[in-house]
């Protein structure tokens, strides 16, 4: 479990997380019914918080669920400020709520059920950071809306299973076609003869907010990005791999599986965005 007890807001609600208490009859519990979001805390403060206040709201769009964003925004930062916790993770999960269980959304709507939780950061991908990860190639199982940030996701967690049972960081979901779009939980990058490649947002993708940050980091560091679906064939051709994800920040990858990408060394740009990150959340941490 975890090791210091995240506090939670339970419909606007403070309490530990283990005293949260939900209906059997909640439709995430039945039918994964739900969005969620994470955000990191860098010095006591949501990073790219108004990113991925956006994001919630175009998913609650996309699956015509109403949620109060302003009272979400206030309970999140209230739950950061009275955890105490100074580096760490929000989690963010709306519900369409609890009604007597059929298909169709409840008419008239139920309230939804918003959980936000503040735990204490750990870095689990820091024995990968050094030497770059492993990582496997596993089938997109997943459905067709994977730009929806929405709970249902078994496909993943088979796919980061798959990995994780190999000492792998992550697992590369390749679609039908012979495509790496994306990880099981992270965005995905190449590097080609110095130019940076990543998968056009569309709906087999989440939109990922560090994906968008990279590009930026990309346009500061001067580096030419193209958005350009790396086919798992190909892969002998990438000099450099690397993910990123909120909680991941940016993971460089250096074997997918036999595989060695390049010298199987971190390479240059890699290592270059991995700087400019690092100085991105330094400025971010030192701001007012
Ligand atoms: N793709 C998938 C499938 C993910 O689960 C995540 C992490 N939520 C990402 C990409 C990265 O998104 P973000 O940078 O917003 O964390």
């Amino acid at each position: 479990m975890f090791e210091q007890e995240p506090l939670a807001c339970w419909n606007g609600e403070r309490l530990p997380l283990s005293e949260v208490r939900v209906s059997v009859l909640d439709r995430g519990f039945l039918f994964g019914d739900a969005i969620y979001e994470v955000i990191r805390v860098y010095a006591g403060k949501p990073f790219l918080f108004h990113d991925h206040l956006n994001r919630i709201q175009r998913n609650l769009e996309k699956m015509s669920l109403t949620a109060d964003l302003d009272s979400i925004e206030r309970w999140i930062l209230e739950t950061i400020a009275a955890s105490g916790y100074v580096e760490a993770s929000v989690y963010i999960q709306v519900t369409r709520g609890v009604a007597p269980r059929t298909h169709r959304f409840p008419d008239p709507p139920a309230s939804p059920n918003v959980l936000i939780y503040v735990a204490a950061h750990h870095d689990s991908y820091a024995k990968f950071r050094n030497s770059g990860a492993s990582v496997v190639v596993f089938p997109d199982q997943r459905w067709k809306r994977c730009d929806i940030k929405s709970v249902n996701l078994l496909a993943n967690c088979i796919a980061s299973d798959f990995a994780y049972q190999r000492g792998c960081a992550e697992s590369l979901l390749v679609d039908a076609s012979g495509k790496l779009v994306e990880g099981s939980r992270s965005s995905l990058f190449g590097v080609k003869d110095s130019v940076v490649l990543t998968a056009p947002l569309g709906e087999n993708i989440l939109p990922g907010i560090t994906r968008r940050l990279i590009q930026q980091l990309c346009e500061e560091c001067k580096l030419e990005m193209h958005e350009e679906t790396i086919p798992h064939s190909q892969l002998n051709e990438i000099d450099e791999l690397f993910l990123t994800a909120t909680t991941m920040e940016i993971l460089p990858v250096t074997q997918v599986d036999d595989h060695l990408i390049g010298d199987g060394q971190i390479g240059p740009v890699s290592r270059q965005l991995v700087e400019a990150y690092r100085n991105y959340i330094d400025r971010f941490r030192s701001e007012a």
